[in-house]
């Protein structure tokens, strides 16, 4: 068989077994709460005696700490693993020894185009929330359940294989090492008609090609949303999609709104990650349902301890369940979240998160007036999303000064300030009545914001060198 077939065999298959168990999952999360958990004691087991005989770092933990006995694996026993230990040690804790990370990194920093790794591995690289690269490899298994977290979402969101076809847009990270546009390329044998385009490409070549195309679903970053949603309402962009999600940046409640009124169509929030965790909102969109049939989802505080639902969280610690080339155990992933304590109207068991309040290392620590810290969250910036005249914007911390830089839309005259002191004013405001102490705030107009390697718009960037402050008792906001 040429690599040509067996590379389109693969994307046959592993979409055909991605679709069986993105319905299988849809089926077992209107079931009870405790046919669920056994599910994923039974995934939790295999995936961690699987590690415990084939991955040398786990097996050495295991030494140290005594080997597993034949009693049901206890979850919060395992070491927690953050993403420096895993860089640092990714050679011995894969369960190929073929996976080099120097050797993958350097290949991964050579592609052009779709390739499997050996023939067989997805390897996939995010930029990293602090400029540190992840590097995450899935086999065919782990694979097919990050595909069929996308159907998953997408079935929710109303998408279903349908004659004709539906049109499918992905507007995603540029890099053919991202897992947008893995996953669009698994997709397209057939069953949408699928057209990928990257987040970077100049506005007017997005605005030509979705126009050309005229997609029935559009998956985009809520950023760029934005921009098309603008598009739309000058009449240069002209689409009538049935289903808009939006995925991978916050989006704030007026944002929501606007999208709404560009597209005709109630915007899905997705939530999805390299490391393995999807979640979606559902019909009644009231936070977004955590996938757990394929992630466990532990949501802990600064010191590690469970934090009880309708807190928030200082990171999750996430569990795939389905990864058997790269055990990820109780990986740390720095979301803020608080999960929902009330079940959902739509009478689904899986978890919701009631919010996602961004990355913890997009709080910034600014000084009170009672002589502490306060902690202020990227949504206590999204009042300035509420002015009609902001397309977009980014909020630069220098120590306790904040470089506010937005893109007016449509482009403001010049000579005209309004913008600049409504804004000023607005943030003033808020931050304090948050207890900031004297806030410092500059707004600077921009024709266009640096985006990151994958197209996201980061719209908080903290001062690093910034003391910080404690997380746990942070507050959302909006
Ligand atoms: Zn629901």
């Amino acid at each position: 068989m040429t690599g040509n077939l067996r590379y389109h065999r693969r994307r046959l298959a592993d979409t055909a077994a991605a679709l069986r168990l993105a319905r299988t999952q849809v089926r077992r999360e209107q079931g009870p709460r405790a046919q669920l958990a056994s599910h994923q004691q039974q995934l939790l087991e295999t995936v961690v005696r699987h590690a415990a005989s084939q991955s040398p770092f786990y097996r050495r933990w295991f030494d140290q700490t005594g080997p597993l006995s034949a009693e049901p694996v206890q979850l919060r026993r395992l070491p927690v693993l953050d993403k420096s230990v895993l860089m640092e040690h990714f050679d011995e804790l894969v369960c190929d020894p073929r996976l080099r990370r120097d050797q993958l990194l350097d290949w991964v920093g050579r592609l052009t185009g779709d390739r499997l790794y050996l023939g067989r591995y997805r390897v996939l690289v995010t930029s990293g929330s602090s400029g540190r690269p992840g590097l995450f490899v899935y086999d065919a298994t782990g694979w097919r359940s990050v595909i069929a977290q996308q159907l998953h979402s997408s079935i929710w969101a109303g998408l279903a294989p349908s004659l004709p076809r539906q049109r499918v847009a992905w507007i995603g990270g540029p890099s053919p090492s991202h897992v947008t546009r893995q996953g669009a390329a698994t997709l397209s044998v057939g069953v949408h008609r699928v057209l990928a385009l990257p987040a970077t490409l100049p506005l007017a070549e997005l605005v030509e090609a979705l126009n050309r195309f005229q997609p029935t679903y559009v998956n985009v970053y809520p950023s760029v949303a934005m921009w098309l949603a603008d598009e739309q309402h000058a009449g240069r962009l002209r689409l009538s999609p049935r289903m808009l999600v939006t995925v991978g940046e916050l989006r704030t409640p007026d944002m929501t709104r606007r999208l709404t009124d560009a597209f005709g169509v109630r915007p899905f929030d997705v939530y999805g990650s390299t490391e393995g965790l999807f979640g979606s909102e559902c019909e009644h969109h009231q936070g977004i349902h955590l996938f757990e049939d394929t992630t466990l989802v532990e949501n802990v505080d600064a010191d590690g301890q469970p934090v009880p639902a309708g807190q928030p969280g200082s990171r999750l610690l996430v569990t795939n369940l389905h990864n058997r080339v790269q055990p990820l155990l109780r990986l740390e992933v720095t979301d803020l979240v608080t999960l929902d304590p009330d079940p959902c109207p739509c009478g689904r068991t899986l978890v919701r998160a009631a919010a996602i309040h961004g990355r913890s290392d997009d709080v910034l620590s600014l000084p009170a007036r009672d002589g502490g810290r306060v902690a202020v969250h990227p949504l206590h910036f999204s009042l300035l999303t509420r002015d009609p005249q902001v397309r977009e914007f980014q909020v630069v911390q220098d120590g306790p000064a904040l470089h506010i830089r937005v893109v007016p839309s449509p482009p403001v005259t010049t000579g005209d300030d309004r913008l600049e002191t409504r804004l000023d004013q607005a943030v003033t405001r808020q931050l304090q009545g948050l207890g900031v102490h004297d806030p410092q705030v500059t707004v600077e107009r921009r024709s266009e914001l640096p985006r990151s390697a994958g197209g996201k718009l980061k719209l908080v960037i903290a001062d690093p060198t910034a003391q910080p402050v404690p997380l746990v008792q942070g507050t959302a906001g909006n």
